[in-house]
Formats: structure tokens, sequence, C-alpha cells
């Protein structure tokens, strides 16, 4: 007696959620919406950034390492260029060094697929190829 009662109210259950559409998303054919402040990939403009090192120094995860390029003429001095390398599989996607580089060079995009087969896909240089 009881299991034709609940076989009866799994039975209304099923009839019942057949008639309504699909509560998952057909992800990877449809793309997901994210939200505005969604916070993704990191990325860099390397032309804004003046190696200022700021990034890296408050960057919690040590995603963010320094990296000379070069060396600058300023006045009589020679002074080396440096710009940040970015390993970004150990991003976490807080927003600090976007939050404190003064020049705008850092974004967290909407970007969220980062499954690849080998972590050194997610290392950015980007900002290294630079000629300042
Ligand atoms: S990305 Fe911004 S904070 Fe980082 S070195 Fe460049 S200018 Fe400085
Ligand atoms: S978003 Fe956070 S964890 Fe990622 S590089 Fe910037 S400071 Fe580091």
């Amino acid at each position: 007696m009881v299991a034709r009662k609940k076989l009866g109210g799994a039975l209304g259950e099923m009839f019942k959620t057949a008639m309504q559409r699909p509560v998952t998303e057909s992800y990877p054919f449809g793309r997901k919406v994210v939200a505005e402040r969604f916070r993704g990939r990191l990325d860099i403009d390397p032309v804004k950034c003046t190696g200022c090192s700021i990034c890296e120094i408050v960057c919690p995860a040590g995603v963010i390492t320094m990296v000379p390029v070069g060396m600058k003429t300023i006045g009589s001095r020679q002074v080396e260029v440096k710009r940040p390398s970015f390993e970004l599989y150990t991003c976490i996607s807080c927003g600090q060094c976007v939050d404190d580089c003064r020049f705008g060079a850092l974004t967290l995009t909407h970007d969220f697929e980062l499954a690849v087969f080998h972590k050194e896909s997610l290392v950015m240089k980007k900002a290294l190829v630079v000629d300042k």
C-alpha cells in the first residue's frame, strides 16, 4: 500500500515536470550569461602598464611576477624596466590588483572558461613584449 502510494507520487511528479522547461542549461551549446559584476579571467592592457609593481605587491595569491624586459635611460641613470607576468592558474579573481593599478591596465573579464590541458597555457605574458 505504501509502495503504491510512493509510485503514484513519483508518477505525478514525473508528469508535472515533463510539461515544464528544463532547469539546466545546454552549456556549451548555449552561452551562459553572467552577471555584470562577474569576475572572470584577468586581462591586461600592455600599453597602459608602467611596470610600477603594485599589482605584484598586493596580489594575495602570488600570481604576479615582475620580469626584467630591458633598460631605460632616465636623465643620466640607466634603470631596469620590468613588466608583470601572470600565472592565472592560481588567480582567485579577488580584484585587488585591478583596484590598486593606478593606470587602469588591469580588468577582470567575463571569461570563465579557464579549463586547459596544461596549466602553462594560463600564463599571461603579453605585457612583456611591449616596446617602451
Ligand atoms: S599592471 Fe598596473 S599595477 Fe601592475 S605593474 Fe602595470 S601599471 Fe603597475
Ligand atoms: S585578481 Fe587577485 S588573485 Fe588574481 S592576480 Fe589580481 S590580485 Fe592576484
